[in-house]
């Protein structure tokens, strides 16, 4: 069987500097998969080349999404192919409508993915985000806002997991997705997270701490240094990171072990 979201031997340059220097990865449907590392190890420089940032050159390897190799697809066709990366839109964009913007991001994937699909009417369109906005906490003032204007750092979070909730992704791409979150909105986007996950989609969650993936369990976690992945176990080793930091890995790949 081929595997569903499978990275091979990447290696990537901004500005000509090489910051992946080789990085694997294999994820199956239904897994989550937590990726660690410290500070300056190429996570976020990951997530963009995943979704095809422009500013990152990719100079070796491969990036495969059901079978196929995603390096010359636009960031919107990847997208509309069913990769959700959270913060993709977390700028601030002054004159969209929140509400304005879900509907083209959510008519576009869909008539992507089905030949048949009739966008909803605007009544029905409300409907079916209010229902996804209560599993969040979110009050009905988000739908006469701007995209991320004024948003609070826990609303930006709640903001992206909506978007997920309603683009309905195959992979979700989380960039530390906890930071700046105090601890009820990590629950709150946690819960969202956990309700949307089933056994046919995937989750990618990229942090520095290991404080979010109490709460979004995963059924591995990898050490990410100097642009490799050098370490992959199981929820514990998350745990061990949180005690004990990440010199004692750095040794053990250093010599060897
Ligand atoms: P992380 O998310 O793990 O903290 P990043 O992917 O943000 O790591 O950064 C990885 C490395 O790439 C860092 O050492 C950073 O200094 C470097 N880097 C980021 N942007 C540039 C750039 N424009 N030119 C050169 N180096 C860069
Ligand atoms: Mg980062």
């Amino acid at each position: 069987m081929e595997s569903f979201f499978r990275v091979v031997n990447l290696k990537a340059s901004i500005d000509g500097n090489l910051i992946l220097k080789g990085l694997s990865l294999e994820v199956n449907r239904g897994e989550i998969h937590g990726i660690m590392g410290p500070n300056g190890s190429g996570k976020t420089t990951f997530s963009n080349v995943i979704m095809g940032n422009p500013k990152y050159e990719v100079v070796g390897g491969d990036i495969l999404f059901k079978g196929e190799s995603i390096l010359d697809m636009s960031t919107d066709e990847r997208a509309k192919r069913g990769i959700f990366l959270a913060f993709q839109y977390s700028e601030e964009v002054p004159g969209v409508s929140f509400m304005n913007f879900l509907r083209l991001a959510y008519n576009s994937v869909n008539s992507y993915r089905y030949s048949d699909f009739v966008p909803p009417k605007p009544l029905e369109f409300r409907n079916l985000v209010k229902s996804k906005m209560a599993l969040l906490d979110m009050d009905d003032s988000f739908f006469n806002r701007y995209l991320n204007e004024g948003f609070s750092g826990g609303e930006r979070k709640r903001a992206e997991i909506l978007q997920m909730l309603l683009l309905d992704p195959e992979l979700v791409i989380m960039d530390e997705t906890d930071s700046g979150l105090d601890i009820d909105a990590l629950k709150v986007v946690s819960r969202g997270v956990m309700e949307f996950k089933n056994e046919r989609n995937s989750f990618v969650v990229i942090t520095h701490y290991s404080r979010i993936l109490k709460y979004i369990k995963p059924d591995f976690v990898h050490v990410m240094i100097d642009g490799r992945i050098v370490k992959t176990g199981d929820h514990t080793l998350a745990d061990r990171i949180e005690d004990n930091g990440y010199d004692w890995i750095l040794k053990e790949v250093s010599y060897g072990v």
